[in-house]
């Protein structure tokens, strides 16, 4: 990322001006708002914005408030509203009593349309959409003005009570401010404030049949809510002029400001509701809790706790430049909480059968594993241990390279929390390949040392057949191949390999057993948690994160990590 503008941890432009003007008495405290539209899922980029705003308000003893910015009812639904909600509160925040709506101040906004209308500042335009496109002008010439623009206040003001009552069709008028057709900004060339739309509103039903545009609905919902500092992403930038004088041309109760932040991009990654709709719509994902998707749902559902997204979030800062993110440190912070938390499983994902030749048929033995190297307070477990083991399939080599150090024929490795273990053989199929090892075990190395002091240079994970629960596990890696998808044309590059289904997976009981919300590290595999897909007959684990960033070696021409 573009270190340069990322200021030290905790510290930006945006804290800056707070105590600027707190020191200054502008503000008194601090109130800000975090504002979705309720037509999508959260994702990782908005948790950005959620936990500037609510972070601000946390540091600065104020208050954040939610608001929906619900003025475009042909797109919004109430299972996006509640969807929201809930992922705020996954991410830690909770905007107590201020859940709002800009849809709560429809009265009030229409009624300062009206103030707009009579003190010459607004007026109803009968051209269609196209007409006010092609008068609109371009960056280097002026627009055209409107034939309707001098129309009495008395004409405007009845043209638009009967918009409202719902007379005339969508599209027919729209209210404009009057402005500046020449204005070098040309969000001030006589802005759209309100059109005509015949929708059913998920809050207001068949109330309105006209709604506010977003410029002239938000600083207005701001200045209501007595929000201090509105801030947004830059592209809102531009805007900044038109929401200043809405505030300044309405007898509003406070006077908010609006200042811009840049967005999050991570490589590998759209952050972009448009785009995450149609990945959903187009059936390219399972659903917006898709484990690949970059959605606050998809990112729980994987596993990754809400401690790891506001760590990250804090790491990248804000600042005023636009830069992208590497994937690799969201998933460092996500390795890094769950490393701290995680309690140790081994879980064999391509299984290999080994029979332990020396062990008598029939028996068997408990082990002690711990939970956690570094928390004795998550304690320990027994395993079982018996002639029948499975170990990972890629363990094994028949004609290993010099620096694979892990079993072989004629090796000897050991096995997390148990025995020394040899190979004295590889059984093949008719297709000659590897489908059981015949080892023998020194029962003298129980707990994992030789008395001899004799040593072995590889410790591989393993469960005993006797007590192996089957499951299902999803590798997932980046949704896009690309490190910097395009937006345009972002079904084409969907990384095929995005997910992997291993079957016939072999886990300790213990993960049958677990708190199914955990997450759990697989010893020598990454980070998993169990699917909300699994039942009692069928588990299904979703991985979270590896232990190592592969793509970063792929990246750097390592190719894969030796033993
Ligand atoms: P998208 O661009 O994905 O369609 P949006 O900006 O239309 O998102 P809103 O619901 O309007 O989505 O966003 C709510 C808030 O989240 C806004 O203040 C917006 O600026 C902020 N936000 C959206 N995307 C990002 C991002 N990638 N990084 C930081 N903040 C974001
Ligand atoms: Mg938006």
């Amino acid at each position: 990322m573009n270190d340069e503008s990322v200021p030290a941890a905790g510290r930006d432009f945006i804290r800056d001006i707070i105590d600027a003007d707190l020191a200054s008495g502008r503000n008194t405290s601090v109130v800000t708002r975090f504002p979705p539209e309720p037509n999508g899922y959260l994702h990782l980029g908005h948790a950005k914005s959620i936990c500037l705003n609510f972070g601000l308000a946390q540091e600065f003893g104020g208050r954040c408030h939610l608001r929906f910015d619900d003025t475009n009812p042909t797109k919004e639904e109430q299972e996006y509203i509640d969807a929201i909600q809930r992922d705020v509160h996954w991410l830690g925040f909770d905007w107590g009593t201020h859940l709002h709506y800009a849809s709560d101040y429809f009265e009030q906004l229409y009624a300062w349309a009206q103030h707009l209308i009579r003190s010459g500042k607004a007026y109803v335009d009968d051209q269609s959409q196209d007409e006010i496109r092609l008068t609109r002008g371009t960056l280097t010439e002026p627009g055209k003005n409107s034939p309707f623009r001098e129309r009495t206040v008395e004409e405007n003001l009845d043209l638009f009570a009967r918009m409202r009552a719902g007379e005339f069709p969508n599209g027919a008028r729209v209210l404009r401010a009057k402005i500046d057709m020449a204005s070098g900004n040309i969000n001030l060339r006589d802005p759209v404030l309100y059109r005509i739309l015949h929708a059913h509103h998920p809050r207001t039903g068949n109330a309105w049949n006209i709604y506010p545009s977003y410029d002239f609905a938000h600083g207005q919902s701001d200045a209501i809510e007595h929000i201090t500092h509105s801030i947004c992403t830059l592209e809102f930038e531009d805007h900044r002029p038109l929401y200043d004088w809405c505030l300044d041309n309405l007898p509003v109760p406070s006077r908010p400001r609006q200042y811009e932040f840049a967005r999050l991009n991570v490589t590998h990654t759209l952050l972009s509701k448009r785009v995450l709709t149609e990945l959903v719509r187009g059936g390219h994902v399972s659903g917006w809790d898709d484990p690949r998707m970059p959605t606050l749902a998809g990112l729980q559902r994987r596993g990754v706790p809400a401690a790891a997204v506001r760590e990250f979030v804090k790491r990248i800062g804000v600042a005023k430049a636009n830069s992208t993110v590497d994937i690799g440190m969201f998933e460092f912070a996500i390795r890094e909480t769950l490393n701290r938390t995680a309690p140790r499983r081994m879980a064999v994902l391509r299984p290999l059968k080994v029979v332990i030749e020396n062990y008598p048929d029939g028996q068997s033995e408990e082990l002690d594993a711990v939970n956690h190297p570094d928390d004795p307070s998550q304690g320990s477990r027994r395993i079982r241990f018996g002639r029948e083991l499975y170990i990972e399939g890629d363990d094994f080599m028949e004609n290993p390279p010099k620096k694979f150090f892990r079993l072989a024929p004629g090796r000897e490795v050991r096995l997390r929390y148990g025995y020394f273990i040899t190979c004295r053989e590889a059984v093949k199929n008719a297709a000659g390949e590897v489908v059981e090892l015949r080892c023998t075990y020194d029962p003298a190395t129980r707990g994992g040392n030789a008395p001899d002091g004799r040593k072995v240079k590889a410790t591989i994970h393993w469960v005993a057949a006797a007590d192996a629960v089957p499951a299902e596990v999803r590798i997932y890696d980046h949704l896009f191949t690309a490190p910097a998808p395009d937006a345009g044309n972002f079904a084409a590059q969907i990384n095929p390999q995005s997910l992997e289904t291993l079957v016939g997976c072999m886990v300790e009981p213990a993960l049958a057993k677990d708190n199914a919300e955990g997450a759990v590290q697989f010893e020598r595999q990454g980070y998993f948690c169990r699917d909300p897909e699994s039942t009692p007959g069928k588990l299904v684990f979703n991985r979270t994160v590896g232990l190592r960033d592969t793509w970063a070696k792929v990246a750097a021409g390592e190719g894969a990590a030796a033993s």
